[in-house]
């Protein structure tokens, strides 16, 4: 494919029928194909001046298609840097389709996806991670996200990055010295300082990538609801969520699998999943049910363990309140009935955990879960290393850093200079300096035609 070369259109707009739709082209034909098809309506003067909109009307050989709006963005100042025209349609697909096969009838090509970011990026107008956050931003579903994504679009991830690459450079300019002078620079003396700063180094990539934002924003909030049979848990998920999801019945072992639902705190997705009721069981079917649940608990970022405070505490409510670890409260359900257990009959068992009094039948009640929940959602303003594709980079570059770190500790600074340079490799790979066809291909898959 010639990027740089052939002109490119696309409908940039969704599909269906709306307000307006914009047709979008890029690439050096795109003015010559504007002035072949496109007639002011008034008397305007060719060139057409930059970035100013005229009225007229779109036409294929004499017969009109529609009025439209039409802009040329000259280059370098447009989206791709290259000479790009919008039409604003009047937003029908009949009347949208017929004008872009009007584009490519007089040389203009399909857009491929993301093409014409892509070419945003070849030209140099964005680096590759303020590339894909135009995409991020597109599919954002909520607050979190769309921080992030804006953070990485003015550069966040970008500078970041930068800034461990300079300190990575001036450690292999420091490991070069070692190799070229090695009568004037003692092993000790080289190599000490530049451990020092391999290590400084690991431990701040290492927590760019321990910060659990990344997973929190894209992935969400895990929450287990877990505890025996018939304590509320389907009712207090139902009742969280504000439908009925899962099945309520007083017949202990209904929920035999795991239910999910979705709700959103601070911007952030949080999951909750209602488990299976925990006992011991000969069921084979509800033996199952058990056990999934028991993997939902250990994969879940947060749980809530659910008693049913009208009733005494059962033997499986204490085995389970003795088992309960990690991020967990209790949850004493039912309290709008005559109350058997307390909080201090739980703080007798386990000092240690958070207990919320809660009635499912009453959803005010229900606020204080949503309270305890809120802490799990906080994500700092400084996280810089959000995307997968930058997680996985980062990981790649602290392996190699590691191994250089190893190596030099047995005095080879020539294969610790091979080390650097695979770690300086993988971090640049976020912003994409050197990327391959198949990295800018895989990254560009994700877009939309007409982006
Ligand atoms: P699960 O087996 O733990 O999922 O329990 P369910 O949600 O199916 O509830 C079992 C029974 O307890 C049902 O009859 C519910 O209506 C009842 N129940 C659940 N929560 C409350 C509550 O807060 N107050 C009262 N009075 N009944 C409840």
């Amino acid at each position: 494919m010639n990027y740089r070369q052939d002109t490119i259109a696309a409908i940039a707009t969704a599909p269906g029928n709306g307000g307006i739709s914009i047709i979008r082209m890029s690439g050096p034909e795109s003015e010559r194909i504007l002035t072949k098809i496109f007639q002011p309506a008034g008397i305007v003067d060719e060139p057409f001046e930059s970035h100013r909109m005229i009225y007229g009307r779109i036409s294929d050989n004499g017969e009109t298609i529609d009025e439209c709006m039409a802009v040329i963005m000259r280059s370098p100042r447009s989206y791709t840097r290259e000479n790009v025209v919008e039409l604003h349609l009047h937003g029908g697909s009949y009347n949208t389709n017929h004008a872009l096969e009007v584009c490519l009838k007089e040389g203009a090509r399909l857009a491929e996806a993301g093409e014409f970011t892509r070419r945003a990026f070849l030209n140099g107008r964005v680096d590759l991670s303020r590339a894909e956050a135009v995409m991020d931003l597109i599919t954002a579903r909520g607050a979190q996200e769309h921080k992030a994504a804006i953070r990485q679009l003015d550069g966040g991830a970008s500078s970041f990055i930068r800034g461990f690459a300079d300190d990575l450079a001036d450690l292999q300019a420091g490991l070069a010295a070692c190799i070229d002078y090695p009568e004037e620079i003692s092993d000790e003396e080289g190599t000490g300082k530049l451990k020092n700063g391999l290590e400084k180094l690991v431990a701040s990539l290492e927590g760019a990538i321990e910060d659990h934002a990344s997973s929190l924003i894209y992935q969400g909030l895990k929450v287990a609801l877990f505890g025996r049979p018939n304590v509320g848990k389907s009712s207090l998920l139902n009742a969280l969520l504000g439908e009925e999801r899962a099945i309520v019945t007083d017949v202990p072992g209904t929920t035999r699998d795991t239910v999910q639902g979705e709700i959103w705190i601070n911007g952030i997705r949080v999951i909750l999943t209602d488990t299976a009721g925990i006992r011991s069981t000969e069921d084979p079917v509800e033996k199952i049910g058990v056990e999934r649940s028991e993997k939902v608990r250990y994969d879940s970022d947060a749980a809530l363990l659910i008693i049913d405070g009208s009733e005494e505490l059962t033997d499986t409510d204490r085995e389970l309140l003795r088992q309960f670890s990690g991020n967990g409260a209790v949850v004493i359900n039912k309290n709008d009935l005559p109350q058997a257990v307390e909080e201090d009959t739980i703080r007798n068992i386990r000092q240690d955990v958070t207990c919320i009094t809660v009635s499912a039948k009453n959803p005010d009640s229900l606020k204080k879960v949503l309270l305890w929940l809120e802490r799990f959602t906080e994500v700092s303003d400084q996280i810089a290393l959000t995307q997968p594709r930058h997680l996985d980079a980062a990981r790649r570059a602290v392996f190699h850093l590691k191994d250089a770190l190893l190596t030099l500790k047995q005095f080879s600074p020539d294969v610790a200079a091979t080390d650097l340079q695979a770690a300086q490799a993988a971090l640049s790979e976020i912003t994409g300096e050197n990327a391959d066809e198949k990295l800018l291909d895989r990254v560009f898959a994700k877009f939309c035609v007409g982006k």
